[in-house]
């Protein structure tokens, strides 16, 4: 499998751990673009967001609830932002699903 975050949710390319059980793998981005960054991604590997089938339900309430895990263990009384960027006009630039967990600043709405 030459998947980045395979590798990197596998321990065979280096990576600092948040988080992690059976199910999904928690590390700091390595361009953060907040002051807490981290990206969650199931074990498994799913491309994105819109591959996703009903079988995998419980898996993605097991990332959210992850999420919110992983920021209540930071400490973000302000608030926070998870993000799923998916496809192209999404975003995505890495094709293995993950949550971005954002916090630390303020965010603005709409995104750009
Ligand atoms: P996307 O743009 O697909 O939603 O997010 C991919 C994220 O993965 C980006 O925020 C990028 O900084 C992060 N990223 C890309 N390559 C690596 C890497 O090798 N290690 C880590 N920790 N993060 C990475
Ligand atoms: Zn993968």
């Amino acid at each position: 499998m030459s998947c980045l975050f395979c590798k990197i949710a596998e321990g065979s390319i280096p990576s600092t751990p948040v988080y992690q059980d059976e199910l999904c793998y928690a590390f700091a981005d390595l361009n953060p673009q907040a002051p807490v960054h981290v990206l969650i991604v199931p074990r498994q590997h799913i491309a994105s967001l819109a591959e996703t089938t009903a079988e995998d339900r419980p898996l993605l309430g097991h990332l959210f609830w992850a999420a919110g895990e992983i920021a209540r263990a930071k400490g973000l009384p302000a608030g926070y932002r998870v993000v799923v960027n998916t496809g192209k006009d999404g975003g995505q630039t890495v094709d293995h699903l993950h949550l971005h967990l954002v916090g630390g600043r303020p965010f603005g709405w709409p995104p750009g």
